[in-house]
């Protein structure tokens, strides 16, 4: 660490406060003893108003978002979360509306939810659509138990394989495994697309289905999509649609009418909602009429007398997420869908993928690409620069945030070596990606010429680079003396 903050707990001096409680004006109470702390409040900091909000406004200060700068972190879709958006989700009847303060009190809530499952279901091209799912994972642990659902229900037992391609997300294996099914791989060709030969050699009887993500990993559309999906439904298996990357292709083309049968929407990618450090998001999910009952409960409809209502289908795979999924992102997703409208959705994939390609072009001289083709909404470079040595996709990305961006996702899909992932969204404006591919140019020739100042980066951040898998196994997770004092020394 370079330049070091005192934790609070350092801060602290006894008999310092920050806090003037108005004189008792009722009688004092005794608490029962079975409510008294019984031991020392060790080590409870002591600080007066100005240091607490001095030390967590500094804090605050080092978060990076889009708010702050750029953020090309591919595959995540970090684009700008309209302030529109956050208004109406403070709108009083929205944010304090009670879960169960029933249907009849709750019709305002219950048309959005409707609204937005037929938004959903039009732009995707399916027949129904579920909310509960809390993020993209979620949704798709929801498809695929709702696979093995239909399966069962049709008296089909055998189905317990997962079809992957090579290039899936983590999460696309980790939720077949969840469920219980056995993940099978399928290969990539050299185009960046399913080789049809491995699928057709690894599809079965023993298919439950596909998961498959268009355009895929790699930032490019599935040319033989409609075969795909035929090869799949031929031998009784079904298309799982991974839509983290609907951002290329909204307005443009319909996962169902490609022929996926069921898909998750990250809402918290495509549809502006925001990431907020790993939660809450919303991984809403849509399928065919065939696999409606199954969806995960309970959704919204419109009831007889003209109101609004929940139910849950009949054959539902039950309640995913307490209540009804993560509302203020819902509100969220509405406005942002509402106030594009269909041309305004178009435009931004239009533009999304213009931005991509308009990145790609510019730096796949000195960055090359890894596979040769126009890219969707993100591209995928290779970190090997020609004439660099020693230098690695990882000391690329440290050394961005010395010029002040978001590095880019890293090492994903797997089957990239020194992948750099690159997604700029619709968000960024001509003049934003122009200092960013100078930045990027002026690294690759950093990496030739003085390639210890990328082994050194980043040196412009508050923390310098840190020990990831250390990070990751033995986290320090709460204020430890020692712990502290043993990394401030190196
Ligand atoms: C983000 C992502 C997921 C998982 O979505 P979460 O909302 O993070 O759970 C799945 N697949 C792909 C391709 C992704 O980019």
């Amino acid at each position: 660490m370079d330049t070091y903050d005192p934790h609070i707990y350092e801060l602290s001096s006894p008999g310092k406060h920050g806090t003037n409680l108005p004189r008792l004006d009722v009688p004092e109470a005794s608490l029962p003893e079975c409510l008294l702390r019984r031991d020392d409040l060790n080590d409870f900091p002591e600080l007066t108003e100005p240091e607490v909000i001095r030390h967590y406004t500094r804090i605050s200060q080092r978060n990076v978002s889009v708010d702050t700068t750029f953020y090309p972190l591919g595959s995540c879709t970090m684009k700008w979360s309209g302030r529109l958006h956050e208004e109406v989700a403070r709108y009083a009847g929205f944010a304090a509306a009670h879960p169960l303060q029933g249907d009849a009190l709750s019709q305002g809530a219950l048309r959005l939810m409707v609204e937005l499952q037929d938004l959903l279901g039009e732009i995707s091209g399916f027949a129904a659509v579920s909310l509960q799912p809390a993020a993209g994972a979620h949704g798709e642990f929801a498809g695929i138990l709702a696979f093995r659902a239909y399966h069962l229900d049709r008296g089909d037992h055998e189905r317990v394989e997962v079809l992957v391609p090579d290039a899936a997300h983590g999460t696309n294996p980790a939720t077949a495994a969840m469920s219980g099914l056995k993940v099978v791989e399928v290969k990539s060709d050299a185009r960046g697309n399913v080789d049809l030969d491995d699928l057709r050699r690894k599809v079965s009887p023993r298919t439950a289905g596909m998961m498959l993500t268009n355009p895929n990993t790699l930032g490019l559309f599935e040319e033989r999509i409609l075969e795909i999906c035929e090869i799949v439904h031929a031998a009784g298996g079904l298309m799982y649609g991974d839509g983290a990357n609907f951002n290329a292709i909204l307005g443009i083309a319909k996962p169902g009418e490609l022929g996926f049968d069921f898909m998750h929407y990250n809402l918290h990618k495509t549809f502006t909602t925001p990431h907020g450090g790993g939660g809450p998001g919303s991984g809403a999910v849509g399928c065919t009429t065939a696999l409606a009952p199954f969806l995960p409960g309970p959704c919204a409809r419109r009831s007889a007398d003209g109101g609004y209502e929940l139910f849950t289908p009949e054959k539902s795979i039950g309640r995913l997420k307490v209540f009804h999924g993560n509302f203020g992102m819902l509100v969220r997703a509405w406005t942002y869908i509402m106030s594009l409208g269909e041309a305004g959705l178009r435009e931004v994939s239009e533009t999304a993928v213009l931005n991509a390609n308009y990145v790609r072009v510019r730096l796949n001289d000195l960055y090359p690409q890894a596979i040769d083709r126009i890219c969707m909404h993100e591209t995928v470079l290779k970190g090997q620069i020609s004439g660099a040595k020693g230098v690695r996709t990882l000391d690329i990305a440290k050394r961005l945030i010395d010029y002040g961006f978001h590095p880019p996702t890293i090492y994903f899909p797997l089957i990239v070596p020194e992948a750099l992932m690159i997604e700029p969204t619709e968000t960024e404006g001509k003049r934003t990606l122009d200092s960013f591919i100078a930045a990027m140019r002026a690294i690759a020739h950093e990496a030739v010429e003085t390639p210890a100042l990328l082994h050194a980066a980043p040196t412009q951040a508050p923390v310098r680079r840190v020990d990831e898998v250390r990070a990751a196994r033995q986290p320090i997770l709460r204020y430890d003396a020692a712990a502290f004092a043993k990394l401030r020394e190196g």
